[in-house]
């Protein structure tokens, strides 16, 4: 039977209006103007530590993902993984079992960085010093050290200064706590990373964090700033990570980055295969996301300029957790 000439025109609609089209385009888009960015490193090495003692929110993720992008846009980056979980070896593709010399040897038996430090498979730019599960012990190993909170400065400075290539960045994966490996991290570290989750409960515990960035200021490194927050596994669909992102640009302006990085399953699955999701899927939503950020963070190459002092920050909601 013929058809009237207009049947289904009802139901017609084009593909390229729907949201999925539109997030598409605009995700070529952006890895379109990533592909043309061109970035000037300052020369100097940055050292970020990327701390938050509330487990979960994408410290290592970022750590291994903002490297990873930093190297592939011609930066030399070592990650020092300061976890006794090593999942930033992990997903940097660099073998971390028991018996390979490791962070724990630097920081208790004295060995130098450089005798450590192994290069990712992922880019001859991205470099990496393991952990391993012997840095479980070390909070406590550390207790009884001579200058135990300057154990990782004292070693770094000393790499840095012997190196035959320059580092551009240093970026620090810190456990979960606000411990001595924490504190030594802290005490390495010219700027602070602090990766929030966009969940409920993202900003409990900030106001102790800034608090422990106060004390290493005054007693062991007054170089340290809060100069970077990134919102990590924002779901734009839920109201909840809205209203996050809003009260954490409120109170952080100058320190949270303008591009946030989704909730993505590649992001997620890329560890599994010892990748970073730069790697794993460079073209995935995770990635490119990750790549905005690194250039943002490039671009905000002065933390003094940017900056707020810690001191003057504080934490909605969070004043009796101090
Ligand atoms: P810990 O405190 O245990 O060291 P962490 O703060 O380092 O944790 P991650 O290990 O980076 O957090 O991330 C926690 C979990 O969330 C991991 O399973 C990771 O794969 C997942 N994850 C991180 N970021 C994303 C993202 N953008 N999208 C989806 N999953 C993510
Ligand atoms: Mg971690």
């Amino acid at each position: 039977m013929k058809q009237p000439e207009n049947a289904g025109s009802a139901a017609t609609f084009s593909l390229d209006d729907s949201p999925i089209a539109r997030e598409l385009a605009d995700l070529t888009a952006r890895r379109r103007s990533l592909d043309a960015v061109s970035v000037q490193l300052s020369g100097r090495t940055r050292v970020i530590t990327v701390s938050n003692q509330k487990g979960g929110v994408g410290k290592t993720t970022t750590t291994v993902n903002i490297a990873a992008s930093l190297a592939s846009v011609g930066a030399r980056v070592l990650v020092i993984d300061l976890d006794p979980q090593g999942n930033a070896s992990t997903a940097l593709g660099v073998p971390h079992t028991a018996d390979i010399p490791s962070i724990y040897d630097v920081l208790i038996d004295d060995f130098p960085l450089a005798d450590i430090i192994q290069t990712s498979p992922e880019s001859p730019n991205l470099l990496c010093a393991p952990s391993t599960i012997h840095l479980a012990g070390a909070e406590i190993e550390l207790v009884s050290q001579v200058a135990r909170e300057h154990r990782l400065r004292t070693a770094l400075d000393e790499y840095l200064a012997n190196v035959t290539e320059q580092l551009d960045f240093v970026l620090i994966d810190c456990p979960p706590s606000l411990g001595l490996l924490t504190i030594n991290a802290f005490a390495a570290a010219h700027e602070l990373l602090i990766p929030i989750q966009c969940e409920y409960y993202a900003l409990e515990g900030l106001s102790q964090l800034l608090g422990t960035v106060r004390m290493i200021q005054k007693h062991l490194n007054p170089q340290l700033r809060l100069s970077t927050i990134l919102l990590t596994m924002y779901d734009g669909r839920t109201r909840l990570a809205q209203q996050v992102a809003e009260e954490v640009r409120q109170h952080f302006p100058n320190e949270v980055l303008p591009t946030v990085i989704p909730r993505s399953v590649r992001v997620s699955e890329a560890p599994s295969f010892g990748q970073t999701v730069i790697a794993y899927d460079g073209h995935s939503a995770g990635a490119v996301a990750y790549r905005e950020a690194a250039v943002e963070i490039i671009r905000r190459d002065s933390p003094d300029a940017t900056a707020k002092d810690p001191g003057n920050a504080s934490a909605p909601g969070d004043e009796g957790d101090s």
